[in-house]
């Protein structure tokens, strides 16, 4: 038997002549949808992901994702290989668009926009949301083409202002004291560390409302690691990233959100100390306990 529950809503307001008057509604709640998202509830979010399902061909990789990314903050992407972090990941740029045989359902909004518009410019949207791979790829460039390439691409022509954004987008990721002086070399005569933090300037030069890291120091030392995790914690102040990554120590370091994924499902959204200190699914916990993965 349906039971039919009421709740009343109270709501007061003040009428025009100053009193206060108070309207009573009853609802039937049996009729009110229920919310899609999981777990922390993100006020004024940046990234709206709702009831997202992506499949490769027939495969599922995404399972009706419902997830809201805050501005401002690092947002890591957690979970055993092949539980569809990248592919999240690659979903708020439409990287995945490039792929045959994927279909996408659901919807994605960034700063309100659904960015699955077919009216919408990928090319457009893609500028607005950068994208730092795995492996650094800096183009067969000097340093300096490298961290102008961006606003090149935009039209920019002017040398005093392109040296202008050069040099607060290498300052921004902790480069600017070690390239300095050899802007004009190669940025393959960088380090692997430095070659990412390259990257990470090109990507920032035409400043990005999203940043999006897919395991940034993965193939990276220790030190050179550290780096880019400090470098995280200041740009959050400017940037909204979201960071994919396989080492649990890290996405406790760098990241105020999590998200736990699992076989293309998301199982867990929380602040990160939550979800490492007291999870509230089981799954989660034997993930970060090291019980499987
Ligand atoms: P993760 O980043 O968590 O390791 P991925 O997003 O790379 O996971 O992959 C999720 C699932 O989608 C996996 O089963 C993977 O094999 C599959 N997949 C990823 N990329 C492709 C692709 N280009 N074509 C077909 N299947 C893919």
């Amino acid at each position: 038997m349906k039971s039919l529950l009421e709740k009343v809503v109270i709501k007061a307001n003040e009428s025009e002549n100053q009193e206060l008057r108070v309207q009573i509604e009853r609802r039937d709640t049996t009729q009110e949808e229920e919310s899609p998202y999981i777990g922390i509830d993100i006020k004024d979010p940046i990234v709206e992901i709702e009831n997202l399902t992506l499949k490769y061909s027939d495969d599922p990789a995404l399972i009706d994702i419902s997830l809201k990314i805050p501005k401002n903050h690092v947002t890591a992407l957690i979970g055993p290989s092949g539980c569809g972090k990248s592919t999240l990941l690659r979903c708020l740029n439409r990287l995945n668009d490039l792929i045959d045989g994927v279909t996408i359902t659901g919807t994605v909004k960034i700063s309100g926009v659904d960015i699955y518009d077919p009216e919408l410019d990928v090319t457009e949207l893609r500028k607005r949301i950068g994208m730092v791979f795995q492996k650094s790829n800096p183009f067969p460039k000097s340093i300096y083409e490298n961290a102008a390439y961006g606003p090149r691409i935009a039209g920019i022509k002017k040398r005093s202002i392109l040296d202008e954004i050069v040099e607060k987008s290498l300052k921004s990721a902790a480069l600017w004291d070690e390239v300095k002086d050899r802007l004009n070399e190669s940025a393959f005569s960088l380090s692997g560390g430095q070659q990412q933090r390259l990257c990470i300037a090109r990507a920032i030069a035409v400043e990005p409302e999203v940043l999006l890291m897919d395991e940034p120091c993965s193939a990276l030392d220790p030190i050179a690691t550290s780096k880019i995790e400090e470098l995280m914690h200041t740009l959050k102040k400017n940037y909204t990233i979201t960071i994919v990554t396989h080492n649990m120590q890290q996405a406790s370091r760098v990241s105020d959100y999590t998200a736990f994924l699992y076989l293309g499902k998301l199982v867990e959204y929380d602040k990160t100390e939550k979800i490492f200190l007291n999870p509230t699914r089981k799954q989660t916990e034997d993930y970060i306990t090291g019980r499987f993965g």
